[in-house]
């Protein structure tokens, strides 16, 4: 039988009452999933290392928003992150460990060194590690909690990326899958996102001195939905459907977000 609730409008206030902290929040995807999470009604903790950015728009968003400095591969700051977003909000519903690194540009596994996959290793695998201890800590005893990550399609799709860069997103997948299925019994969901390319500072500086424009061109001769590119604000609506009760039987789920390039281009190896 229907249920007219099910034709209810969407709401617009999707996030009220929750608290949400955003790594990597003072840019790109980060920035535009922090300004939506704030109008859907969330409280938003933005952890970044760019401090002037951050507090930038912290400042132009008000109360309901904060900006705590976090290096995500320092377990101390993760630790005081998750504190003090919890001693200021009074809880943690969504943790979204988005905060990633390219080690240089694309190019041959020859070219790449121990150092460049350890740096990697560190911000995007050891941060979204440290991100999701940590707000399973808080999130457990509450009996209730949402942990988000940025992977990459990448992870799901070869030549996309360096070799660091492909092996780090595939370890956030299947840290995220694994999480799934550890904290569903305390009513927590772990899902993660996977982005095909976009403009933002990630890419311009994997891009060897490629413009914005010469990128955008490039995303929109690769990818398959014709005249459409991926921008910040698709990827924070599909996190902000992640992040809600919309969503409140999803876990486990790795939402990849290429227009179907996946399935036309298995490998472009
Ligand atoms: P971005 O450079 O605009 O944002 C990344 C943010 O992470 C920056 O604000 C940066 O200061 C922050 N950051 C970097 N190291 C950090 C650290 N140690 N601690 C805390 N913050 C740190 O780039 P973006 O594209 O918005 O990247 C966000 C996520 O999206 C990353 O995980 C990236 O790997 C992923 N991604 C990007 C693309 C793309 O094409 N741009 C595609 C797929 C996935």
């Amino acid at each position: 039988m229907g249920d007219s609730s099910c034709i209810a409008a969407p709401s617009t206030n999707r996030l009220e009452g929750k608290v949400a902290i955003v790594t990597g929040g003072a840019s790109g995807i980060g920035e535009s999933t922090t300004h939506l999470f704030w109008k859907n009604g969330a409280k938003v903790v933005i952890a970044d290392i760019q401090d002037e950015l951050g507090q930038a728009i912290s400042d132009k968003l008000g109360e309901n928003v904060c900006y705590i400095h976090c290096d995500v591969s320092n377990e101390e700051e993760v630790i005081n992150l998750v504190d003090t977003t919890v001693a200021n909000f009074g809880h943690l519903d969504i943790m979204f460990n988005n905060a990633g690194i390219v080690d240089r540009p694309f190019g041959s596994i020859l070219d790449s060194t121990k150092s460049d996959l350890e740096r990697v290793l560190r911000v995007n695998v050891v941060g979204s590690f440290l991100g999701a201890k940590h707000a399973a800590r808080v999130m457990v005893p509450q009996r209730r909690g949402c942990i988000l990550f940025t992977a990459s399609a990448c992870a799901s799709i070869a030549g996309m990326g360096t070799h660091s860069y492909a092996l780090s997103k595939h370890e956030v997948v299947g840290l995220s899958k694994n999480l799934a299925a550890e904290l569903g019994q305390y009513g927590v969901r772990v899902n993660c996102i996977s982005p095909s390319g976009l403009v933002t500072g990630l890419s311009l500086s994997a891009g060897q001195g490629a413009t914005p424009e010469q990128i955008e061109a490039g995303l929109h001769e690769l990818g398959n939905l014709k005249g459409k590119i991926l921008r910040v604000e698709d990827v924070a609506k599909a996190v902000l459907y992640l992040a809600s009760d919309d969503a409140g039987y999803v876990s486990g789920h790795n939402l990849v977000l290429d227009g179907g390039f996946s399935i036309v281009n298995p490998t472009i190896l």
